[in-house]
């Protein structure tokens, strides 16, 4: 058997097509669907990913607005921005890129944006709001990930389900939505005394970690599918994944590929969820 490889980009693009119908249909209201993108300092890796978002975001029809601070900023400067941004009713969704230079705790800088302008969904309010399946946003990753669950034609009621990590970011969220589509979930971390009988056992793997390979492929459950989080880059300069995929997809249903599986999802869900910030602004959803 050879897995199917669950093609990201095209799943993303799919969802931004709709993502770009909505932005036009809030627009016709009055409406211009924008986020604001604040980028302190120069770490070179985080400047790419705000290029990507922000040329993806004009391809949807989404405008930006870019906000970039030097890396000598003060945190109150920073967060009197937030507030400023918050205040600002042309504005739908504000995104903190992380990580935020030393000296400057990203904690409270995530707690000073409004919630209902929380497009990453990393707000207590939101997060809290997800546990009791009643959420605002869905942080990004995990939604991304649950789409190409849906795209893998997984069934989750029932299935055992493990998440490979536990950040507030990604493992938590996505055992949480596992969870809420009644799948069986375990949730292992850097304390799990056996991960290989965990993998062994799971219908769905999730690996968020950022470990290279670490999951093996003989581990995977003939049939299963894994949804690869990791994002590693080798000695050689190679990007892998959390498992490794050569030996996973010969026992794989399916599985995502690294580069190319859930980080074009990401960047599509984040703007799924401005889309949605604009169309509460216009009235179109409650
Ligand atoms: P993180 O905050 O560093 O969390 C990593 C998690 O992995 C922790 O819960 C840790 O356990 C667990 N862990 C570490 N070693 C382990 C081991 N040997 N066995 C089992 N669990 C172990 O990372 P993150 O922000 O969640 O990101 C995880 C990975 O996903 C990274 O590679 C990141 O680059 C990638 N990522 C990709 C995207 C994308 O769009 N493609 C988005 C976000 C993140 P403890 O809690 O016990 O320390």
């Amino acid at each position: 058997m050879s897995a199917t490889i669950l093609d990201g980009k095209a799943v993303a693009a799919q969802l931004l097509r709709d993502v770009g119908t909505r932005v036009q249909a809030a627009k016709a209201r009055g409406v211009e669907a924008t986020l604001a993108v604040i980028l302190v300092g120069d770490d070179p890796a985080s400047a790419v990913y705000v290029r990507n978002k922000e040329r993806r975001a004009a391809e949807v029809g989404i405008a930006t607005r870019d906000h970039r601070l030097p890396a000598s900023t003060t945190a109150a400067s920073l967060h009197a921005l937030v507030r400023e941004l918050d205040d600002d009713r042309g504005v739908d969704g504000i995104l903190v890129q992380l990580p935020l230079p030393a000296g400057i705790p990203s904690e409270p800088v995530l707690l000073a944006v409004d919630p209902a302008k929380d497009v990453d969904g990393f707000h207590p309010d939101n997060l809290g709001r997800l546990m009791i399946g009643k959420p605002r946003f869905v942080a990004c990753t995990p939604a991304g990930c649950m789409r190409l669950l849906a795209h893998a034609g997984a069934t989750l009621a029932g299935a055992r389900a493990l998440v490979i990590g536990r950040s507030t970011i990604v493992g938590r969220p996505m055992a949480q939505l596992l969870l809420q589509a009644d799948a069986t979930v375990v949730q292992a971390h850097s304390r799990t005394r056996d991960l290989r009988a965990e993998v062994e056992r799971a219908d769905i793997v999730v690996a968020a970690v950022g470990r290279a390979e670490l999951v093996r492929g003989e581990w995977i459950k003939p049939g299963a599918i894994v949804i690869d989080v990791g994002t590693n880059r080798t000695a050689e300069g190679r990007l892998v994944g959390d498992v490794d995929f050569a030996g996973a997809l010969s026992r794989a249903a399916a599985i995502t590929p690294v580069p190319g599986g859930v980080g074009p999802m990401t960047i599509a869900c984040l703007l799924d969820n401005v889309a949605l910030a604009a169309e509460r602004r216009a009235g179109l959803v409650a």
